[in-house]
């Protein structure tokens, strides 16, 4: 029988069976961005049409093509957020950061919705882990960004990703790279597909995100029009030196990086430097997470020239690579299971509560009989079980058995506490510590 209801095209339910691996990612990056200083801020997950279509701009494929956009019962313009860094610059302005310092490292996790169409590595909805320092156009913030990116990467187990990075200078740079790219693309115009002769031109530097094999191929200057031109070609001089300084800095943190000259990034906000980490195991999505400089974006909300430098990363494609390559996270620590008898049936519940202050603690809410309530203790992967015997019960007693070792204890009450973090802390049983 087909279900009535499913979850909507593009999204997924994230199970228990799941959610650890989740929670052990988020917890892990959390962890590294703290240590770096950053703040974490939550933003809305909608927020005005205008703003994404302002900064993402309005010939991107994020605004034309992926966004969520809806008219409240309030007649007011809204979208589904597709990425973060809008909404960060947006808060920083509404909120006058700038008078509370000068420089501003945040960090933001959460949910971001993109109308694509779905596969292995792209959702509808989707989470992304991302961290901004706005206030200073200084390369030592690039660097840092850099390292912070790598840093989460390797807590998350992957040692071996190499950045690969690019700047895109200022708005001019783009502008005469843009032309370059134009002429020399001419010649093949008849052999681009509809997209990509659209691209060409609305904005050329689109062209460079295809993911066609003939188009990449000429790209790559296997299509009889030569190499193609670099951004780094057309690079003013303070952009290079901008960028010659990030590179340096990188070399100094031993930050393996190689330089792409096709990392154009699909936003049109970017300025300067522009870097991603891709794994092919993961296929036609194979971005785990990119960022850069966006030195224009606060002024285009309608702040003052106010410079910063961001990235985001996909969880979603993060999680998978850590189940390919077989990352797993420790597992939660087993606790014990409660088993009752008849008589001592009311006392479970109200044992269990007063131990989960401390333990992870499960009983059976159903009152089956003791064989039940064992197999339930082995599923669900109780270290120990706590049997509450009647007559011993009647004397303040119940009895310890390790699951794992068959062995069992009579305990008194007030001994509880002591043997359950010998038993469930691991501590080896019956033998003397000296
Ligand atoms: P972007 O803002 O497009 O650079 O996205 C940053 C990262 O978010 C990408 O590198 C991906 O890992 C992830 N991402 C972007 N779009 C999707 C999507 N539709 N589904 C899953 N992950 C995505």
């Amino acid at each position: 029988m087909a279900l009535k209801h499913q979850a909507p095209r593009g999204t997924r339910d994230l199970l228990p069976a799941e959610i650890g691996r989740w929670q052990w990612a988020e917890a892990r990056a959390r962890d590294v961005l703290e240590r770096y200083g950053y703040g974490e801020i939550r933003t809305p997950l909608f927020e005005d049409y205008e703003l994404f279509a302002r900064t993402s701009g309005e010939a991107s494929e994020v605004v034309q093509k992926e966004m969520y956009r809806f008219t409240d019962l309030g007649e007011r313009e809204l979208a589904l957020r597709p990425e973060g860094t809008a909404s960060v610059c947006r808060a920083y302005l509404q909120h006058g950061l700038a008078q509370q310092g000068r420089i501003h490292r945040l960090w933001y996790m959460g949910p971001m919705f993109r109308y694509g169409r779905p596969q292995k590595g792209r959702y509808r909805q989707f989470w992304q882990v991302g961290a901004e320092i706005i206030g200073t156009a200084a390369p030592g913030a690039d660097v840092e960004m850099i390292a912070l990116f790598v840093d989460l990467f390797d807590a998350w187990g992957f040692k071996d990703l190499t950045v690969a990075i690019n700047s895109l200078g200022t708005p001019e740079t783009r502008a005469r790279y843009a032309e370059r790219l134009r002429a020399w693309l001419a010649p093949a115009r008849e052999r681009l597909s509809a997209d990509s002769r659209q691209r060409l031109e609305s904005n050329p530097l689109r062209v460079l995100d295809t993911k066609d094999p003939d188009e990449l191929r000429l790209l790559h200057g296997e299509g009889g029009l030569g190499p193609m031109p670099r951004l780094l070609e057309v690079l003013d001089d303070e952009s290079r030196a901008h960028f010659e300084a990030v590179r340096a800095g990188l070399v100094a943190l031993g930050i393996a990086h190689e330089l792409d000259h096709g990392l154009v990034r699909g936003l049109d906000y970017y300025t300067r430097t522009a870097f991603e980490v891709h794994d092919r195991a993961l296929g036609a999505q194979s971005a785990l997470g990119g960022g850069g400089r966006y030195d224009g974006l606060i002024e285009a909300l309608g702040g003052p020239a106010t410079p910063g430098v961001g990235f985001s990363i996909g969880l979603d494609r993060v999680l998978l690579m850590m189940e390919e390559r077989g990352f797993a996270p420790e597992p939660t620590a087993a606790g014990v299971f409660i088993v009752a008898m008849e008589g001592t049936r009311l006392v479970a519940p109200m044992l269990a509560r007063a131990l989960r202050q401390v333990y992870t603690v499960d009983y059976d809410l159903e009152a089956r009989a003791v064989n039940a309530q064992m197999k339930a203790a082995d599923k669900g992967g109780a270290r120990a079980v706590m049997l509450l015997g009647e007559e011993e019960w009647q004397r303040g007693e119940v009895v310890l058995k390790d699951l794992r070792t068959g062995v069992q204890q009579t305990v008194s009450l007030e001994g509880i506490v002591e043997a359950l973090d010998r038993l469930l802390l691991g501590e080896p049983q019956g033998t003397e510590i000296p």
